[in-house]
């Protein structure tokens, strides 16, 4: 016999930054919504540098969020979270000059960041059940879809695809296409130190990281160190490049983590059907320097919103794509340049070392990592 189905206005799948927030943002506003999450322990594994943008980095990042009070709330994070101010960051060239201009960022532990926000989420009225990964979705006649998790069938009004890079739901929903899902994805992997750590957040270009960059990030007594690279550029494995990137600053490792980051930018379709898809599933990392967690968490907000006036007027639920290019599309299209122009010139330390050297004096490498125009012109 078939198992039962559970039917709920909204399921989430993820209970990332995005799922928690798009989750926190339906709750408060009286709409049934479960989130299905497969970790058993929220944040656990984390699988990032854990530099965290405060609100003010945000905004002047992306376009149009000056009025967005809920989100400036969202961003208000407790003490207990800020390990680390990182308020300067140093760009160095292959032969050890630094570059450094100003952030306005923190570094925590996502363990604790993650399961910060999935309690307010939990809340505001949202359920989240563990433990429960989504392995198949089944398109049924009427065009709706069954979400089938190792522990149940569901069917929703909504859904929501925060799964992270890999777009499970969309890429389960739309098997043969790619257009739902992120295209490039770069490994990284990252160790958790101790030693002599700085006080900034530091990232090294050269063949440290051929086409990509190695970087510390600090966050209180400990700090990671990670490598990210353009996949194939660097030959043999990442974790002894790492080791000895370690070795060299006077490192000791504590752990390892690692991941894939979405490097392409958007995907080309962020809705399909009743499905939406935010955060990393929808591409919107910053491909120059793989920063997701802000635009995960505002996409989730803009999301829940779209989906909130779907329910109550009959609103398409496209604007939600329309408002997240809005507010996206210039940075992460300046981020992707930067990334491409790395790609293209950033091959040999000496060509590195001649064209930072160019671009540092007059502010390019800081409007590269901001997702300004790297040049003015491009
Ligand atoms: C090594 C590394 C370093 C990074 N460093 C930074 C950084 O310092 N700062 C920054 O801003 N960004 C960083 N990022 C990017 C950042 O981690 C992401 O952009 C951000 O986590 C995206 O949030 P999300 O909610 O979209 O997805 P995620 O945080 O990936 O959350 C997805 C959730 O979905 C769950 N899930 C996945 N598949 C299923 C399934 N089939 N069923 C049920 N649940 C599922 C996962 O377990 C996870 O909890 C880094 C990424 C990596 C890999």
């Amino acid at each position: 016999m078939a198992k039962e189905v559970e039917h709920r206005q909204v399921i989430i799948v993820g209970a990332g930054p995005g799922g928690s927030s798009a989750a926190k943002r339906l709750a408060e506003n009286g709409i049934d919504c479960l989130v299905l999450e497969r970790r058993e322990i929220i944040g656990n594994p984390a699988q990032c540098g854990e530099c965290i943008p405060n609100w003010g980095e945000v905004v002047s990042t992306f376009d149009g969020l000056e009025n967005e009070e809920w989100l400036k709330d969202l961003f208000d994070f407790p003490d207990h979270l800020r390990l680390h101010r990182l308020d300067k960051m140093r760009v160095f060239l292959p032969s050890g000059k630094h570059y450094s201009f100003d952030l306005d960022a923190f570094g925590c532990h996502r363990l604790q960041f993650d399961g910060h926000l999935a309690d307010l989420a939990q809340a505001a009225g949202a359920e989240i059940r563990m433990s429960q990964a989504l392995k198949n979705i089944v398109s049924k006649k009427d065009g709706s879809s069954l979400l089938v998790t190792d522990k149940g069938r569901y069917s929703a009004d909504y859904i929501i695809d925060a799964t992270g890079s890999l777009a499970h739901v969309m890429r389960l929903k739309n098997k043969d296409s790619k257009r739902y899902r992120p295209r490039e994805q770069v490994p990284t992997i990252y160790a958790q130190v101790q030693g002599p750590i700085p006080d900034t957040f530091d990232v090294f270009m050269g063949s440290v990281a051929p086409n990509g960059y190695g970087w510390i990030i600090p966050k209180g007594k400990v700090a990671n160190v990670g490598l990210g690279v353009r996949a194939g550029s660097l030959k043999g494995d990442l974790k002894p490049h790492l080791q000895r990137m370690c070795d060299e600053l006077g490192f000791e490792i504590l752990s390892w983590g690692g991941g894939w980051i979405p490097m392409s930018g958007p995907v080309d379709c962020m809705v399909d059907d009743n499905v939406l898809a935010i955060g990393d599933a929808a591409g919107l990392v910053m491909p120059s320097n793989g920063g997701g967690i802000s635009q995960a968490m505002v996409s989730g907000k803009f999301a829940a919103d779209a989906i909130i006036a779907n329910h109550d007027t009959g609103r398409p639920l496209s604007e939600y794509e329309d408002r997240v290019r809005s507010c996206f599309s210039r940075s992460l299209k300046n981020s992707l340049r930067a990334k491409k122009l790395a790609y293209l010139f950033f091959r040999w330390d000496w060509l590195t070392e001649v064209l930072m050297r160019i671009l540092g004096p007059f502010g390019g490498i800081r409007r590269a990592m901001n997702c300004e125009r790297t040049l003015w012109l491009f």
